[in-house]
């Protein structure tokens, strides 16, 4: 496949001066805050937005993978925008994060795909097996890369994706610490209000801020997210064992959990295993003991002991798994929503991260189609367009993966087995869809 060049760079004649002002006739305006949250009520919001307005093409709220993917895409096709994300830094997160092959064309698109792959480790062979180490799947999916052209599926530690996007974005595009506690759309223009009143105006406004997504919550009212009845728990940890070579993927899969372990480079192992733990556990927030998992999974096959208790209980972390159920509809008028806002997936395909890169160039490369963004109509029909691109795929992402999910939490011994004769069964047709994913243009 040929490399995905970004269009070229296009000047745009609309500076920012030129925005109109808000009009505070056609205003509506909601606080962003759940509900019973501690945000601005709507008149405090309006009533403090006289100090101070800066004006981008699109504004973004949320600046972690969606939106600073997007901002890099924005600025590759010539519009200015501008992030606002709530933490006053990029935090350091820990974990392993795949990348799958729309992710991987999106990040070429970025010009960050080469690096990123230099620093993690590309995935070979994908296998699932069952807890004894029989083989139910196997995908060779070097070999599918290989016959596509390449842009294949590749492990990163979780930091390296923002730390490298950050790296890439124009100096003073994100603005740390600002929470944005309201979104509003006039009839020309769209303003996201910050903590302290000032406002930042906009011809487009992005939705980036995640699965719990205030400017959803503006757009569409309260959708809460859905747990999916386990939690993920894993580590990355420096180990190396002729069981699992780099490139080679394997998720084992037991009475109602599973696991999996994937290199990510430079000696580094990442595991993470899907349990299902009691309410009172969960509720109380404690960490499972890792040595409560070496003995859970003393039967295993190697090296699962070996690399759990190579694990320190400090290094261990976990996270309740939650998605959203597919949207009907991701925008309106001048606003929409990407990457966990509109489509958040459970962690079952590892494509959460590389649909987000997909959204930033997608939505860019409409945007850089629009003569101007004088006309709501044509902005609303380029952001309908995105919308018609991504929603289908995403959500069959979010509906493949959370059937994974339900699964995994079989516990039943004849209902695994069973589990076991369906995996294989799907097997042809899983990797005709893996083919297919990898000769999609983006
Ligand atoms: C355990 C686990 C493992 C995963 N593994 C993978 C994997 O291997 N591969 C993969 O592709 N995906 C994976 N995912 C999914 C992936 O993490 C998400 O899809 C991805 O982080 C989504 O990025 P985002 O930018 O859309 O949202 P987020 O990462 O949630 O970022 C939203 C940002 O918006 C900010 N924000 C929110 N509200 C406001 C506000 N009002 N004002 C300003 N800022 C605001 C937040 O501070 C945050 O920085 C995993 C998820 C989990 C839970």
């Amino acid at each position: 496949m040929a490399a995905i060049m970004p269009l070229s760079r296009r000047t745009f004649h609309r500076a920012s001066a030129r925005l109109p002002r808000a009009k505070c006739r056609d205003t509506v305006e909601r606080p962003l805050a759940a509900r019973g949250g501690a945000g601005k009520s709507v008149v405090e919001a309006a009533n403090s937005r006289s100090s101070g307005e800066a004006h981008a093409d699109v504004v973004i709220v949320g600046g972690n993978m969606a939106g600073l993917a997007a901002a890099i895409a924005l600025r590759k096709v010539g519009l200015k925008p501008i992030v606002l994300e709530r933490m006053p830094s990029q935090p350091h997160v820990n974990g392993g994060l795949h990348i799958w092959t729309n992710g991987s064309k999106a990040l070429d698109w970025l010009g960050l795909e080469g690096e990123l792959r230099a620093q993690g480790s590309p995935v070979e062979t994908l296998e699932f097996k069952d807890w004894r180490g029989s083989v139910l799947l196997r995908a060779n999916v070097g070999e599918i890369e290989r016959k596509h052209g390449g842009h294949g599926a590749f492990f990163i530690p979780r930091v390296d994706l923002p730390r490298a996007l950050l790296g890439a974005v124009t100096e003073g595009d994100v603005r740390w610490g600002s929470t944005v506690t309201a979104v509003r759309e006039d009839a020309d223009s769209v303003t996201a209000t910050l903590e302290d009143g000032s406002g930042v105006t906009g011809s487009v406004l992005l939705g980036a801020d995640g699965i719990g997504s205030g400017v959803r919550r503006h757009l569409f009212g309260q959708i809460d997210p859905r747990s999916a009845g386990y939690e993920d728990w894993g580590a990355v940890v420096d180990f190396e064992h002729p069981k699992a070579p780099p490139g080679y993927y394997p998720t084992y899969w037991g009475r109602g959990t599973r696991l999996g372990i994937a290199h990510i480079g430079h000696g580094r192992l990442y595991w993470a295993a899907a349990l299902q733990r009691s309410p009172e556990d969960r509720a109380n927030g404690v960490a499972p003991r890792i040595e409560d998992m070496v003995a859970q999974f003393r039967d295993w096959p190697e090296p699962i002991k070996e690399v759990l208790a190579a694990t320190p209980q400090d290094a261990f972390y976990g996270a309740e798994i939650k998605d959203l159920v597919p949207l009907k509809q991701w925008g309106r008028g001048r606003m929409t929503l990407v990457g966990d806002a509109a489509h958040a997936t459970t962690p079952n395909l590892g494509r959460g991260v590389s649909e987000a890169l997909e959204d930033g160039v997608v939505i860019a490369r409409l945007l850089a189609e629009l003569p101007d963004f004088a006309d709501t109509g044509r902005v609303a029909a380029a952001l309908q367009s995105y919308e018609n691109q991504r929603r289908k795929t995403t959500a069959s992402v979010t509906k493949l993966s959370r059937q994974i999910g339900l699964l995994g939490k079989w516990k039943n011994p004849l209902a695994c087995t069973a589990r076991g004769v369906y995996i294989r069964v799907i097997t042809p047709p899983t990797v005709m869809s893996m083919n297919k994913d990898f000769k999609k243009a983006l």
